[in-house]
């Protein structure tokens, strides 16, 4: 409990119907800065997540009914202590997520960004009327919550990928049952903590944590009052949880993976690019859904880009999140470290050069900052989600060149581009089959704008007016007689 100030935010078991749960059998949560070993968490299963649906569903209707304003009221203070308790929330991100401590602590007052927009929309949702079709008709549109939601979400956020889904459904209305990641479950389980201080009535914010994912997700994905899923996570584990879904038609919000191309064409600020470049590759150590995976540089700048952006890498420090000089900590585990290992290998015998960064700590799991240089748009590097610090430089020649190798790829999520001309800019962020495009910007994610994406980076929108709707149905009232 690593410097942890309030203890009572130290949770290990999953929290339903307002309970902490004991469980016969435990899995241990480790620090991937040093394997350390940080906590042992009952594990929960398909009973739990059963249990927990069924709270839900006794829960949600009461939860509807009350004024749109009381909910605002107790997510305002579910903020409040989010925010109270930002330093703890932050350590025990790094603890068993490895980021550095500033970004972690940047990841709550992120994800507490998502409780306040909502609750602030909260009080927002509008019906409609609309002209009817004779003298007798009227037409009235309601929106009302669609009841239980399922989630199930990553580890590279551990706080803000599920923070991000329960605001909007609470603000609706609707009742949720969440389940992090098995490797870190600990941030999700303080958040319980958090909404049980603040007041969130019992069942109505539910967290399942075990390590039989395929199990919970059976549950969340097909119990006959689960009524909405919410999925953040890889395509391949998206693709499955969709076809479960499909079954008894559930409503359903995809965020899956993404293969974002940075464009730097020659009248960019180039500085700027490489500043821009180097948060959003290597925040999070590249573990992040909307990380610049294939860097298009026009080849008149190419070299002069690829020397900035060598000078920029080489002064990134590596080590435990927790020191405060860290830029860029371990990778989640040791199977990921090869994963990346692989990608760059494969890229280097396909003729690519790698240059990285010498200075790596020898225990935890960490991975050298690299730049790939003379990387071709076939290669495999840049065909998938590094979700590494590894960042591939591809030198283009014009504008629908490199439109056309940008959108080459089964992902849309995020794309960057980098231009100072307005006319280009235009043209190439209409032209990107992207969800999310950044202009001269590195870091593009915020409440106030609909995050998500097109092709198999999924479906729906979190964040911004419009990631209400994901939790609402729309029902059409038709008035007829209104001439007598
Ligand atoms: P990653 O490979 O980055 O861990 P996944 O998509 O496998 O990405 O994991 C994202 C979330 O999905 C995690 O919470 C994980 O436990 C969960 N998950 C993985 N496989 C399944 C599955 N078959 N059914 C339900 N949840 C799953």
């Amino acid at each position: 409990m690593k410097g942890i100030q309030d203890r009572g935010l130290w949770c290990t078991r999953s929290f339903v119907n307002g309970q902490w749960l004991e469980g016969q059998r435990h899995f241990a949560v480790h620090n991937p800065a040093n394997g350390a070993w940080l906590a042992d968490v009952a594990e929960a299963g398909a009973e739990e997540t059963t249990a927990a649906v069924e709270a839900a569903y006794r829960a949600q209707q009461e939860w509807a009914r009350l004024p749109a304003a009381q909910r605002s009221k107790t997510l305002m203070a579910w903020h409040d202590a989010m925010l109270a308790n930002i330093d703890d929330l932050a350590r025990i991100l790094t603890l068993e997520q490895g980021k550095p401590l500033a970004e972690a602590k940047g990841e709550v007052a992120y994800g507490a960004s998502y409780v306040k927009w909502f609750a602030e929309e909260a009080v927002r949702v509008y019906g409609d009327t609309i002209p009817g079709p004779g003298p007798d008709k009227r037409v009235l549109v309601i929106k009302q919550p669609v009841g239980v939601v399922g989630s199930i979400t990553p580890w590279n956020f551990p706080n803000a990928m599920m923070v991000r889904k329960a605001a909007p459904a609470l603000a609706a209305g609707c009742a949720f049952v969440a389940k992090p990641a098995a490797e870190t479950p600990l941030s999700a389980l303080a958040v319980a903590e958090l909404a049980r201080r603040a007041g969130l009535p019992d069942g109505v914010f539910n967290v399942v944590v075990g390590t039989d994912a395929p199990a919970i997700g059976q549950v969340l994905t097909q119990h006959p009052h689960i009524r909405k899923f919410s999925f953040t996570g890889s395509t391949a584990t998206g693709k499955r949880l969709l076809a479960q879904c499909a079954e008894g038609v559930k409503r359903t919000s995809m965020e899956l993976g993404g293969n974002a191309p940075f464009i730097v064409f020659a009248d960019a600020d180039l500085d700027a690019a490489v500043e821009g470049l180097m948060l959003a590759k290597f925040r999070n150590a590249g573990q992040t859904c909307v990380c610049s995976n294939r860097i298009f540089v026009e080849r008149s700048v190419y070299e002069a880009f690829a020397q900035k952006v060598r000078a920029a890498v080489a002064g990134l420090k590596v080590g435990d999140g927790l020191e405060p000089e860290t830029h860029i900590g371990p990778l989640i585990s040791e199977q990921a470290v090869s994963k990346v290992a692989e990608l760059v290998s494969a890229s280097v015998a396909e003729g690519a050069q790698a240059e990285a960064v010498t200075d790596v700590p020898s225990q935890g799991h960490y991975y050298p900052p690299t730049v790939l240089s003379g990387v071709s748009n076939r290669m495999a590097v840049a065909r998938n989600e590094i979700f590494g610090p590894v960042l591939p430089l591809i030198p283009f020649d014009d504008e629908a060149s490199v439109i056309a190798e940008a959108n080459d790829s089964e992902f849309g999520l995020a794309a960057y581009l980098y231009s100072r001309d307005i006319g280009r800019v235009f043209r190439v962020s209409e032209a990107l089959e992207y969800g999310m495009v950044a202009v001269n910007d590195g870091i593009l994610s915020n409440a106030a704008a609909p995050f998500g994406g097109m092709k198999a980076s999924g479906h729906g929108r979190e964040g911004s007016k419009y990631g209400l709707d994901d939790y609402l149905d729309i029902k059409y009232l038709c008035l007829g007689g209104m001439d007598r």
